[in-house]
């Protein structure tokens, strides 16, 4: 007999695994074949209240390309926080803007420290200056999944925010901190990584991300 469930796993990604888990919590067709789920768990709403919660808007979403104005008067930051935060974990990435999951709102959620596990939230974040120093890295980002480019940028920047309780914060970042800012930050400005490399870069970067995706494909039905 196949076990779907325990066929597929190791081969799906943490986040794909939870969603097949959340499709059998939804289960209610009693037939041959099937496992019945006859009432929703606590933990296939809580689930499902995090899907929701958390759901990348797609590649097309006009919200993606639209500058962030500042805040709204009277935002309710930590709310907002935690939605990032809980999302940013759910899809297992080091920076996320509030507009990737559908919000217009100018902030973002990254990893300060990605080995100390330290996090900040920006509101109304603005780089003041950018270092001379460019640095070349691999970047992806949460809403291209698998798509990897080569992107330069500025190795350090200056930059102000508020954080989650209202404080103005000034520093200067380098490294991958000022990284994760700066590619959050075209999120805020309507743009993003794609547009910081050659068409020519872009096309074939598309092109090897989606043959990445039918080899693991092909490895899942072997
Ligand atoms: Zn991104």
């Amino acid at each position: 007999m196949i076990d779907g469930k325990t066929h597929v796993r190791g081969i799906f990604s943490k986040t794909e695994q939870r969603r097949l888990n959340f499709m059998d919590e939804q289960m209610t067709v009693n037939t041959d074949g099937w496992h019945k789920q006859p009432h929703y768990t606590q933990l296939a709403l809580d689930v499902m209240k995090r899907i929701e919660n958390t759901q990348l808007v797609p590649v097309t979403d006009p919200i993606l390309k639209k500058p962030l104005e500042s805040c709204s008067i009277g935002l309710d930051r930590k709310e907002l926080h935690d939605r990032l935060l809980s999302a940013m974990e759910h899809y297992q990435g080091i920076g996320l803007s509030a507009n990737q999951i559908g919000i217009q709102e100018r902030a973002f959620i990254m990893y300060s420290d990605v080995k100390k596990k330290e996090i900040i939230t920006c509101f109304d974040p603005l780089i003041t200056e950018y270092h001379l120093d460019k640095i070349i890295m691999d970047e992806g980002c949460l809403t291209w999944p698998g798509l990897w480019l080569k992107v330069e940028r500025s190795e350090g920047i200056r930059c102000v925010y508020n954080d989650v309780d209202g404080e103005l914060v000034q520093v200067e970042m380098h490294g991958l901190e000022s990284r994760i800012f700066q590619h959050e930050y075209d999120h805020m400005e309507g743009t993003n990584f794609t547009q910081r490399v050659s068409r020519l870069k872009l096309n074939m970067a598309k092109r090897r991300a989606a043959k990445m995706k039918k080899k693991s494909m092909f490895s899942m039905s072997a």
